[in-house]
């Protein structure tokens, strides 16, 4: 078979729900082999696995809390017992703990930091290695070994008021991503992060089921629509395939626009 992907193992987070749900379809669709990590509902991953399953793709799923070591190391553990490989890292678990900043605990700041930027440095540590001993020469090779994509925001540039945690947990990725894609690079490790506009997904549920604050959202996108998890997972899928075999250390921006700074564009 020719798909974009076939006999590549992907591991992605946070693939129970949203954008991480979608990207796992949609590299199962090309080919890969999918491990679905969740952390809290088995129904909902159980899904995705269904989804993956109905597409002719391979999959299991498996528990973890990316905030917690154990957790991640024994999700990487069970992926090479069922595939024997690991070629795809894709970390996109995310939350968001909202205060305002005058209120916001150190809890919250804390769990922030610890789910979205050092869940991230975790699982891309342990891909990373996984990759290396894979390949007895790794500087030698033409294409990349490995493939790890940071799940970014434009909020990794666009400051974020009430959301300080958050956004700053998402500059880290931004700077995280591009100093292991430098050190990663000479070992043919390809990093990239995505940084979605406003996705369609449950973490923004309160935004687009209310037609007002819809509204308000959408002169924020030049594109005017909102996104929709498919538009991130078919980037995604690309750009861990060998078609993008040159791009490291990359922000891809998938927002409509939103980076364009609309409040600028000469509506008159
Ligand atoms: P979502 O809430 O639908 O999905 C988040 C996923 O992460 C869920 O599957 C959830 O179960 C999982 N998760 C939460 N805590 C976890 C933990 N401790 N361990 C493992 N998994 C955990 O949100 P989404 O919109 O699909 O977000 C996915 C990523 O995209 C996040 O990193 C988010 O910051 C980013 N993002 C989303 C948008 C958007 O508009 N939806 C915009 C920019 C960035």
């Amino acid at each position: 078979e020719n798909l974009l992907l076939a006999n590549q193992v992907a591991i992605i987070t946070g693939a129970s729900s949203g954008i991480g749900k979608a990207i796992a379809i949609e590299l199962a669709k090309n080919g890969a082999s999918v491990v679905i990590n969740y952390n809290s509902s088995r129904e909902r991953a159980l899904d995705t696995l269904h989804e993956v399953k109905a597409e002719g793709g391979k999959g299991i799923i498996v528990k973890a809390d990316v905030s917690k070591e154990k957790d991640i190391l024994r999700m990487f553990d069970k992926t090479l017992e069922t595939f024997g490989r690991l070629d795809i890292m894709v970390a996109n678990t995310g939350i968001q703990v909202d205060s305002p900043f005058l209120q916001m605990s150190t809890d919250s700041w804390q769990k922030v930091i610890d789910t979205n930027l050092t869940g991230q440095f975790i699982c891309a540590r342990e891909a990373a290695k996984i990759f290396v001993k894979q390949v007895p020469d790794p500087e030698k090779t033409e294409k990349s070994i490995g493939k790890i994509i940071c799940m970014s925001s434009v909020h990794d540039m666009i400051p974020w008021a009430g959301h300080v945690n958050y956004a700053a947990s998402k500059g880290g990725i931004l700077m995280f991503m591009k100093s292991i894609a430098q050190e990663l690079a000479p070992l043919k490790i390809r990093v990239n992060a995505i940084s979605p506009g406003a996705i369609q997904t449950p973490i923004n549920k309160s935004v687009w089921s209310d037609p007002a604050k819809m509204d308000t959202l959408l002169e924020l996108i030049p594109y005017r629509r909102i996104g929709k998890p498919e538009d991130v997972a078919k980037a995604a899928a690309w750009i861990v395939s060998d078609n993008a075999d040159y791009i490291t250390g990359e922000t891809l921006y998938i927002d409509g626009g939103m980076m364009l700074y609309p409040e600028f564009a000469d509506n008159g």
